[in-house]
Formats: structure tokens, C-alpha cells, sequence
């Protein structure tokens, strides 16, 4: 077995495309989209590839500009949380850039490959996730992602040297298991996929898989005692201020959704699509709402947030179809009179 962290163990040159390479390979179509708020914007990525920084007492957070995750040196070991695979050895070369102690504790925020997809790494390491996760996993098993050693249904405090980690379960938000991981010592929450630091959330409501549990999400982040927000994205960390933003945008495209079901005219709909073809109406129906309350939603954010000109749609849709089922705002589709 190696020891993580160990320089030696980690090839020296990686062979496929970083995120860098696709973040250089993008800017060609720069001139598609809004100008990136100055807001949205996080510090430079070296050529290395990562960026790795202390951003409380023995905390580091390591980002490629995409993704991130944080470790914590303590007297008994490194905790690390996540592992995301485009970042992937450089998290070793930034653990052993700090200290020359093995990665021995590695915490699942939730089961998403994306994010924890290079967990295969922290040889050696006992894994933390909550019992959700640990279903998922069982479902798609991946090498990359072993099963945790320890999991957990609503709260799991660890030990380790003299530092306390708190990981809670408020239920399912962007996936079953998502967990929000709190150092109360360093005042640091993580709590990935939620909130995305100057930038409008990812495609349909970060293809949350409860949107009730998503939209509440934020409010429990704001309960905890912290300074500084990691949220597993994207260019940047986040303060409470950036999560009030969050909530604001959110709070826009759920009061323009529920108005574009109530005024959208659905004779429109009818006039446009074959009417034998209930798929082409359901479609027009959703994708002409979504279109009303983005039109409303994204002109108040596009110098605000990042991305609101290439999100706001998706998530106005997210938003609509979350009002319709989950909430039963069915508009046209309700009881029938
Ligand atoms: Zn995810």
C-alpha cells in the first residue's frame, strides 16, 4: 500500500485533458454569452493546474477553477473532503505540499462521481458518508468511489486529533445524502452542488433531485456559525452574503415562475403543435412558461451573477415544473371546473 500523500506515488505528468485545457479550449466562444460579472470571478489557477490555499486554521481548500475540495491537517492525519477527478492527484500534490502526514479520514459530501469520483486515491484512508450514499454507490458500484467504512443517518461528529468535524443530514436536497460539513473551530460549511459562490445555479436547479429539499437547503446552510462557504464550485469560495444572493435569484425565478403559470396563454400552445401529439403540447406548454419567467428573471441578474444568460431558462424550468408537482401550483392543469 502507498501512503497517501506521498509525492512519489503520483505521476508526474497527467495524460488527459485537464479542466484547464477545456476552461482555455471554452474562451473562443467568450463572445456567446454576457461578460462574467467582476463578482463571479476567483483567483488564477496556476500552470500547475490547481491552486491550493489555507483559508482557516489548517484548512485548505484546492480548486482547479471547476471543482474543489478542502482538507484538514490535524495531529492524527489529514481529513479530507471530496475528491473530485478533475482535480484528482493534484489534491496529493497539494496535501504534500502542506504536510508530509497521510490523508487518513476522506468524507463523501454525496455520492456524484463528479465530485467524489477520485476517492480511490486516499489509499489507506476510513471513509465518512451518510447511509444514503452508500445505497447509491451500491446501486452503480465504481472502483473509484469504494464504499464508505462508516456511514451515518442524520448527524456523525468526528474526532480527529483535537479537531472536530460536524456532518449532518437535513434530508435530501441536490442528491439524497447530501450532507453539509461544518468545522466549527475554523467557522467553515461546505455543502456542494447548492450554491454556486457568483454564479446562477447549474442547469435545472442544479439537477437537484428534491426541489423542495434544494430551495430550503440555503436557509439551513445560513443556521450554521461560519465565515466561510465552500460550495464545491466553481471559480471561487463564498461568505453568507453570497448564499443572501443566492437566495434572492431564487426568490425571483420562483415568484416569476408561479406568475408565468398563472398569466401564460395556453391557446397559444394549442395553435402551435400538433394536436394529437400530447408530448409536442406538454412541451410547448412547459419550455413557453420556462420562457416567460426567464425573460422576467434573468435581465435583474445578468451583471449580478455569473452565467444567468446560460442558466436562467433551465432553472426557470426547474422552477416551473417544481411549482407544478411538487407544490401544486398546476395552473391550466388543475382540478377541472
Ligand atoms: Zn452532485
Amino acid at each position: 500500500m502507498v501512503a497517501a500523500g506521498a509525492a512519489a506515488a503520483i505521476p508526474a505528468v497527467p495524460h488527459q485533458a485537464s479542466a484547464a485545457t477545456l476552461l482555455s479550449a471554452s474562451t473562443s466562444h467568450a463572445a456567446q454569452t454576457a461578460p462574467v460579472p467582476p463578482g463571479a470571478k476567483g483567483p488564477v489557477i496556476p500552470a500547475s493546474g490547481y491552486l491550493v490555499e489555507e483559508i482557516a486554521d489548517r484548512t485548505f481548500w484546492v480548486t482547479d477553477g471547476l471543482y474543489q475540495s478542502i482538507f484538514l491537517t490535524t495531529s492524527d492525519g489529514v481529513v479530507v473532503v471530496d475528491a473530485p477527478p478533475t482535480i484528482g492527484h493534484n489534491i496529493l500534490r497539494a496535501v504534500s505540499s502542506v504536510t508530509t502526514a497521510p490523508v487518513t479520514h476522506a468524507i463523501y459530501s454525496h455520492h456524484h462521481a463528479d465530485h467524489i469520483g477520485a476517492m480511490s486515491l486516499f489509499d489507506g484512508a476510513r471513509r465518512y458518508a451518510q447511509a444514503e450514499v452508500v445505497k447509491l454507490l451500491r446501486q452503480t458500484p465504481d472502483r473509484n468511489r469504494p464504499l464508505p467504512d462508516v456511514s451515518f443517518e442524520e448527524r456523525l461528529t468526528l474526532h480527529v486529533g483535537d479537531d472536530e468535524i460536524q456532518l449532518d443530514y437535513h434530508g435530501p436536497n441536490h442528491a439524497p445524502g447530501n450532507i453539509f460539513v461544518h468545522l466549527p473551530a475554523q467557522r467553515v460549511l461546505m455543502l456542494v452542488d447548492v450554491i454556486f459562490p457568483g454564479w446562477v445555479p447549474f442547469a435545472y436547479l442544479a439537477e437537484s433531485q428534491n426541489i423542495p429539499g434544494y430551495l430550503d437547503a440555503p436557509a439551513r446552510a445560513l443556521e450554521y456559525d461560519f465565515e466561510t462557504f465552500v460550495g464545491g464550485h466553481l471559480t471561487r469560495l463564498g461568505t453568507r452574503d453570497d448564499i443572501a444572493m443566492h437566495q434572492q435569484y431564487i426568490a425571483d425565478l420562483k415568484t416569476q415562475a408561479a406568475n408565468a403559470i398563472s398569466t401564460f396563454n395556453v391557446d397559444q400552445v394549442y395553435g402551435e403543435v400538433d394536436p394529437t401529439n400530447p408530448w409536442a403540447i406538454f412541451n410547448a406548454y412547459l419550455s413557453g412558461v420556462a420562457d416567460q419567467a426567464a425573460q422576467a428573471v434573468t435581465p435583474n441578474w445578468i451583471d449580478k451573477l455569473g452565467g444567468a444568460d446560460v442558466y436562467t431558462w433551465s432553472n426557470a424550468y426547474a422552477a416551473v415544473e417544481s411549482l407544478r408537482i411538487d407544490y401544486g401550483n398546476l395552473g391550466p392543469f388543475g382540478i377541472r371546473p
